[in-house]
């Protein structure tokens, strides 16, 4: 008998560890999968993830016993509550896949080391990723800062199949679950955002949408937020309510795929390279994961150093301008529809992310830990590696990051990138009748003829060019060049 603990794998298929487990019980034994409702980690969560999290514990149960089995549910701490239930189960071994946050590692720690003091084995699996941390460095070693380099080399690495799920004889008959708790029994309030589906049909029904043809304009697509044009996998990649190996496998098959749907519309060629495309973002997860893992500190400091602290702004109208960007009324219409994205869906398009990211860091003068601990109490997909890394490269401050002059226009960014204002429309009513030429240049137009336009909608409340200014200085402070 063998104990499987759950963490961030909410599935049975595509799963290392379960399949792993499975295989070592033999004839004399079966697995008896496990949650913990960990309250240490609960301390972390924030509505929107928790009820994506309880809807995938649902989904997982529910996939248990359809076949013959039960997930067992507990609430404590892991290094307590395991030993026990190994104890009560007769189970030999524990078995878990790896997790690659500080957090997680030191909980780890402590698990194993009460495991051991009660004479249990444990073993555990990399799966939530293909390579794991480590194993993709530079020719020194050490672990990549510039993601050029690590995805060609992810790329270039042959990727495993997926794992099947355990048949049902190895898994225990079903055992007498505790009833999952409700939101409200672990501290949370229901979200006001809609949170997408949670399980892993629902993550295979996006999967095989996205795969039937947004995949092979993927490229083209990405960058604009009205076109739906991305897999809005990142909450099922951040739970692991499926595999990395069943959704690298379903785009290598869109890959072989391609010669047969080429059609008027996609060349081969260039739906090959839309798929690489969309690849390469499963990449830069891996690889800000490698980056939280050999840098733990980064979730609360800058990666790169500055000669001097960088002066973001903390006064009185600063924290006005903080509370206006939340609730998406900055009076720029793409990050005001960002924001309400996030309010409304507990999601926000990648560029939009990016350029509100920009605006906080870049014409506030906020510093980006106001942002991404915004974004971590909103966001279903909230995933410290790929939050944190997505926020220091905006500010500047991280690996990779793009270089402190460049500074998003988000006027400019609107007009690229939802040039029909169709995406601010459907974020911001009170803009939905203007023009998309009005929409864009918003902050040109006089106090009387944005009145008569939109009267709901706020003036600016920055002046880009001038705040482009004061963010140049204020980098160029912190470099130590003025
Ligand atoms: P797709 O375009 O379909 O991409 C497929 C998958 O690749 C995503 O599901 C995700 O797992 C991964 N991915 C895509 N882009 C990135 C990226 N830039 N960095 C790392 N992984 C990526 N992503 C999160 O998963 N969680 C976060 O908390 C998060 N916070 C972000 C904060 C900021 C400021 C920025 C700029 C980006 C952030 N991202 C985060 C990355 C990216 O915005 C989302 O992964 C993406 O928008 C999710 O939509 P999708 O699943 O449709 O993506």
């Amino acid at each position: 008998m063998r104990l499987f603990w759950h963490r961030r794998d909410l599935r049975v298929a595509d799963n290392r560890g379960l399949a792993a487990a499975a295989d070592a019980t033999g004839d004399d034994g079966a697995v008896v999968p496990v949650f913990v409702f960990d309250d240490d980690v609960l301390a972390h969560g924030a509505p929107p993830r928790v009820r994506f999290m309880l809807d995938a514990l649902a989904a997982l149960r529910d996939d248990y016993r359809d076949r013959g089995s039960d997930l067992v549910v507990a609430r404590g701490d892991p290094a307590e509550v395991l030993p026990e239930l190994a104890d009560e189960f007769g189970a030999e071994a524990v078995v878990w896949n790896e997790d690659y946050s500080g957090l997680a590692r030191e909980r780890d720690a402590r698990v194993r080391m009460a495991l051991d003091a009660a004479g249990v084995a444990r073993e555990t699996r990399h799966d939530a990723v293909h390579h794991e941390p480590g194993t993709i460095t530079t020719n020194q070693g050490d672990p990549y800062a510039v993601f050029t380099y690590f995805w060609k080399k992810w790329r270039d690495r042959e990727k495993a199949d997926p794992v099947d799920p355990p048949a049902g004889d190895d898994l225990a008959d079903a055992v007498a679950g505790e009833r999952l708790p409700g939101i409200a029994d672990l501290g949370f309030e229901e979200p006001e955002a809609d949170v997408q589906a949670a399980g892993t049909d629902a993550a295979r029904d996006r999967l095989d949408k996205f795969c039937e043809d947004a995949i092979y304009r993927y490229d083209e697509d990405r960058d604009y937020p009205a076109r739906e044009a991305t897999s809005r996998l990142s909450t099922d990649l951040k739970w692991g309510t499926i595999g990395v190996r069943e959704v690298y496998a379903a785009t290598e098959e869109a890959n072989a795929e391609t010669a047969a749907m080429a059609d008027d519309t996609v060349e081969d060629d260039d739906a090959v390279e839309a798929v690489e495309e969309f690849q390469s973002q499963l990449a830069w997860r891996e690889f800000y994961t490698q980056v939280l893992w050999a840098n733990p500190e980064v979730v609360t400091e800058n990666y790169k150093e500055y000669d001097r602290p960088i002066e973001w702004r903390d006064d009185e109208t600063a924290i006005e301008h903080l509370a206006a960007w939340k609730e998406g009324r900055t009076g720029y219409p793409i990050v005001d529809a960002g924001m309400r994205q996030l309010k409304e869906e507990a999601y926000m398009h990648n560029r939009v992310r990016m350029i509100v990211a920009s605006f906080l860091t870049k014409d506030l003068l906020l510093d980006w830990r106001h942002g991404y601990e915004h974004f971590k109490e909103h966001l279903a997909d909230h995933d410290t590696a790929n939050d944190n890394g997505g926020w220091q490269w905006a500010a500047s401050t991280g690996t990779d990051a793009q270089p402190y002059f460049r500074i998003f226009n988000p006027m400019t960014q609107g007009e690229r990138y939802d040039p029909d204002a169709e995406y601010v429309a459907e974020y911001v009513p009170e803009l939905a009748s203007i023009s998309a030429d009005n929409v864009h240049s918003w902050h040109e137009l006089s106090v009387g003829r944005r009145r008569q336009l939109a009267p709901e909608y706020p003036d600016p409340i920055v002046d880009h060019s001038e705040m482009r200014e004061r963010a140049l200085s204020m980098f160029k402070r912190a470099r130590g060049e003025v």
